[in-house]
């Protein structure tokens, strides 16, 4: 019967697609990982473009797994495929915060950590309690956190999305529509939902200078924030003269290479001491 046993491992596991067994393995693993707090919070400054000035950061997480590190792109995706994503996603937003409330003692303006949330996490039920209470106990005021949803994510259960944003933003907190312009071709939400922010995606910025389309859907974006009353924020900006292209669009906020990769949340305190000192 042992033997019998073993084999039934053994063809299941033949039988798996590579891809299924992979996603088995990074899911053991960072569960592993997040047990014993392998997992950490890089920051990529938010820039004003007007005096290019830092107004806050956008954490995102980093995995080092037996001393390799394993890309987000690689690891999100098997993580939202089970409630795994729920406890990262919990604790990410609770180390964002708890960074992020050190950060406002340092005499600077009010900074803001934008937090990216998963679709999964944003339909789950405990959503607005959890943040809520996130919020109490690492003293962080609502005003300084943002949420980063993409557009799938807004469009995925319009009843209650709608009750969910209005739930978070009476609380104080601010939402960001992520990889603006990939996703739905439909802009009606815009108006419904209490959304601050559009972040222009990446992938508009990469030939602004010398793609006359890239740079007209760039423009078009920054104007409709405007006309919406929203902010636009420009990511993926590594080069001066991508930066000199969005001022001329009166794009207001951006981040990217440029000003700088995501930092450790020690480096990132520093550099804000940097920008004070100025
Ligand atoms: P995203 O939210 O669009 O994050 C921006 C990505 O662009 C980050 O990649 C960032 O490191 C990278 N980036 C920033 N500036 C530049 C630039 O100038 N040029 C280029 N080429 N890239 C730039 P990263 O850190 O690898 O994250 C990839 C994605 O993983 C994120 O895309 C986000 O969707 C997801 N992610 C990261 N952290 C979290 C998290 O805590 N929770 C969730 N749910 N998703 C996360
Ligand atoms: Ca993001
Ligand atoms: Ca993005
Ligand atoms: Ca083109």
């Amino acid at each position: 019967a042992k033997a019998d046993g073993r084999n039934a491992v053994c063809a299941y596991t033949a039988g798996m697609s590579q891809l299924a067994s992979r996603s088995f393995r990074i899911e053991s693993r960072l569960q592993r990982a997040l047990q014993e707090g392998a997992l950490r919070l890089v920051y990529q400054p938010q820039v004003d473009v007007s005096n290019e000035r830092i107004v806050g950061a956008e954490a995102l997480l980093r995995w080092t797994d037996d001393g390799q590190a394993v890309p987000p792109a690689e690891f999100i995706p098997v993580a939202e495929e089970t409630d795994l994503i729920l406890q990262i996603g919990e604790w990410v937003l609770r180390e964002a915060c708890r960074q992020a409330a050190g950060w406002q003692c340092s005499g600077h303006a009010p900074l803001s950590v934008a937090v990216n949330l998963s679709a999964r996490q944003f339909r789950d039920p405990n959503l607005v309690e959890l943040i809520g209470s996130i919020l109490r106990e690492s003293g962080l005021p609502p005003e300084c956190l943002e949420l980063e949803i993409t557009e799938s994510t807004l469009m995925s259960r319009l009843d209650d999305t709608c009750q969910r944003l209005q739930a978070l933003s009476a609380m104080g907190v601010r939402m960001a529509v992520d990889d603006f312009g990939t996703g739905y071709s439909s802009l009606s939400y815009l108006k419904r939902f209490p959304v601050s922010r559009l972040k222009v995606d990446q992938s508009f910025m990469r030939d602004l200078c010398t793609d006359a389309e890239d740079a007209a859907i760039v423009d078009a974006v920054v104007a409709l924030a405007r006309a919406l009353g929203l902010d636009a924020l420009a990511e993926g900006v590594e080069t001066a003269e991508q930066l000199e292209a969005l001022r001329d669009t009166g794009c207001r906020y951006c981040q990217g290479y440029y000003f700088s990769r995501p930092l450790p949340a020690e480096a990132f305190a520093r550099l804000v001491a940097v920008d004070d000192g100025e």
